[in-house]
């Protein structure tokens, strides 16, 4: 489990950031973060390494030393975010390995949580948002005033999660 509050800057580009849209140097976001055991390097497999035959690429994989994620958000909304909501999420995501660990009927489980819901909900929101590289998500009404504002909770009409 890392910490969640410390975020890995990585090497920085420059792009337009998926949360505020402005122009800025990208950090590397962790999808989902580190605490919900993306701590670890992963292999990558794209299209052309599964699909795509007449690829040198196919059948192999590529290693990532940073886990999973992608640099998308400028720095001060990767900041904001990682103390706003990724305590919570992290909180979420263990009392769920619990309860799936400690778990003794093999058809079923279930459990209860302790968690702040809204908080929980912006990061899986802010992971989608991180994930897509075309800004469709964030560009839906309400979105990112949504993320943005850590009191708000008007959650974006057209958005189901
Ligand atoms: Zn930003």
């Amino acid at each position: 489990m890392g910490n969640p509050k410390t975020k890995d800057k990585g090497n920085l580009h420059l792009g337009n950031c998926a949360l505020c849209a402005k122009r800025a140097k990208l950090s590397f976001e962790h999808i989902p973060p580190q605490c919900a055991f993306n701590n670890k390097p992963i292999y990558v497999q794209t299209h052309e390494h599964l699909v795509e035959e007449s690829s040198y690429l196919f059948g192999k994989k590529m290693k990532s030393q940073r886990c999973f994620g992608k640099q998308t958000l400028c720095e001060t909304c990767n900041n904001n975010t990682g103390g706003w909501y990724v305590k919570d999420f992290c909180s979420f995501i263990k009392q769920g390995m619990d309860i799936l660990t400690n778990n003794q009927n093999p058809y079923y489980s279930s459990g209860s949580y302790k968690c702040k819901p809204q908080n929980v909900i912006k990061q899986i929101l802010l992971m989608f948002l991180a994930a897509d590289s075309h800004g469709i998500v964030r560009d839906f009404p309400g979105v990112s005033d949504y993320l943005l504002n850590k009191e708000s909770s008007a959650f974006p009409d057209k958005v189901d999660i």
